[in-house]
């Protein structure tokens, strides 16, 4: 059967986060997320205040408009995720973008602006200057490399399947002949799917939270992408929602910078690896994606071969 990818570019990311919500539950009563992180239960991360970076032109804008803007997503439960009620941003990509900050010189709970920006348009956004670095389940590739830098790895993560929990015969990558299987524009899980399972019918919107949606409503029968964003969105909805089989790719997330800003890419690698040694990575863990159940795994060592 010919590969089929429906491209849905007209529900927006407001649809998106509308959707989400009708899904989910969240923010229904203006509230955190049920099994959400607790805002009084993250770290603090110690800001140094003496910080310079002159060298880096992000950063010497940063500091002339006196905040950073940091890319990340709105809609990933456990990983980046706004409430609307407070219009505050959780999760471990926000935790990681949050202890950057402190090592930046920036204070995390005063001077970070988010913006939410979907899979499709991080690259543009590094590349116009909309934001100074990204943190958002961003997988360190070859292509993307060519378009933007990386510092990292902070997470390895790997692409998994998303059923309804009756779900009795989707059990893994082997059984999506002839199913539909939502993921993102713009994502790698949804390239997987279109160059190397082309039995399966790929069906694309502009975030997972549409696919989640679908999914509940019987339109598609799996939503793939990385198991981070998956069992987020599984812990909100047991009752409706599983994950399975075995992760079939491997996906290291990377903050994505300007790809001019060497100084920055490498700054931010030190960063994480003072993070991960003095044990704010796994307190950030602990607080959100670890409230799926799932222990920290090891933290990955910085790989410069990886990202330059
Ligand atoms: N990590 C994958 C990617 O960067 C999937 C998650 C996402 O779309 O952010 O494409």
């Amino acid at each position: 059967m010919p590969l089929r990818t429906h491209r849905v570019a007209a529900a927006a990311l407001l649809g998106a986060l509308v959707l989400s919500l009708t899904a989910t539950g969240c923010g229904r009563s203006g509230s955190p997320p049920a099994r959400g992180p607790q805002p009084g239960k993250l770290p603090h991360y110690a800001v140094d205040s003496g910080f310079s970076l002159r060298s880096s032109p992000t950063w010497k804008s940063a500091e002339k408009r006196g905040h950073l803007t940091i890319g990340v997503k709105e809609d990933q439960p456990g990983m980046g995720e706004m409430n609307p009620a407070t219009g505050a941003y959780s999760g471990f990509d926000i935790e990681i973008a949050r202890m950057l900050a402190a090592s930046l010189g920036f204070d995390p709970e005063k001077d970070i602006e988010f913006k939410a920006i979907a899979s499709a348009n991080r690259e543009t956004a590094l590349q116009n200057g909309q934001i100074d670095f990204y943190v958002g389940t961003y997988t360190i590739n070859d292509g993307r490399k060519k378009l933007v830098g990386f510092a990292g790895p902070y997470y390895i993560a790997g692409q998994k399947l998303l059923v309804r929990r009756a779900e009795k015969q989707l059990k893994g990558p082997q059984d999506m002949a002839g199913k539909k299987i939502c993921s993102a524009v713009g994502s790698t899980p949804l390239q997987r799917v279109e160059a190397d399972y082309p039995k399966a019918t790929a069906v694309a919107y502009d975030s997972y939270a549409i696919c989640v949606d679908n999914l509940l409503n019987d339109q598609v029968d799996a939503v793939t992408t990385d198991d981070t964003i998956l069992l987020g969105y599984a812990a909100k909805d047991p009752a409706k929602l599983k994950v399975v089989g075995k992760a079939f790719s491997t996906e290291p997330y990377g903050v994505g910078v300007p790809r001019s800003d060497k100084v920055l890419a490498r700054t931010l690698d030190k960063a994480l690896t003072a993070r991960v040694r003095d044990g704010d990575w796994k307190r950030a863990y602990d607080a959100t994606l670890g409230l799926s159940g799932v222990p920290a795994p090891k933290p990955p060592r910085i790989d410069r071969s990886l990202t330059s």
